[in-house]
């Protein structure tokens, strides 16, 4: 048998808990189809340079100097080292929208990480309150 206050307890926990877990699981399953629609990722940036170069008389040399580019080089860190790889202007669209999507996936990761933690403090048991009564237990 509940005591009166278990009960009321318990009562409150049945009508509360579903709403705010059912809430989360929405959020949470909103973010899993985003993922789901996520195209390909990728690390690093894409740099635009402007270049000078060796030639006597270049315009790149001229006054004003009229340097040599847009160059689109796309740089990461592989295992410490940067590596850096030309790309044509289109290819740096691409991956300009592949480094975005990788930075929205990591978004996505801890807003549902966020999600899980706050489902998990409905979940779990209650930690034991230094304040609950010990009366009964002596
Ligand atoms: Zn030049």
């Amino acid at each position: 048998m509940l005591t009166d206050t278990q009960a009321r307890t318990t009562n409150h926990e049945a009508r509360v808990m579903p709403t705010r877990l059912e809430r989360y699981e929405r959020a949470y399953r909103a973010l899993a189809a985003e993922l789901a629609e996520l195209g390909f990722i990728s690390q690093g940036s894409v740099v635009v340079r402007y270049t000078t170069c060796g030639k006597a008389g270049c315009r790149c040399q001229g006054d004003p100097p009229r340097r040599h580019g847009p160059y689109y080089q796309w740089s990461r860190a592989v295992a410490g080292k940067t590596v850096s790889r030309r790309l044509s202007e289109g290819e740096a669209k691409l991956y300009r929208g592949w480094i975005a999507n990788r930075r929205r996936l990591e978004e996505i990761v801890a807003e549902m990480e966020q999600i899980s933690a706050a489902a998990g403090e409905l979940l779990l048991r209650p930690v034991s309150s230094p304040k609950a009564p010990r009366a009964a237990k002596r």
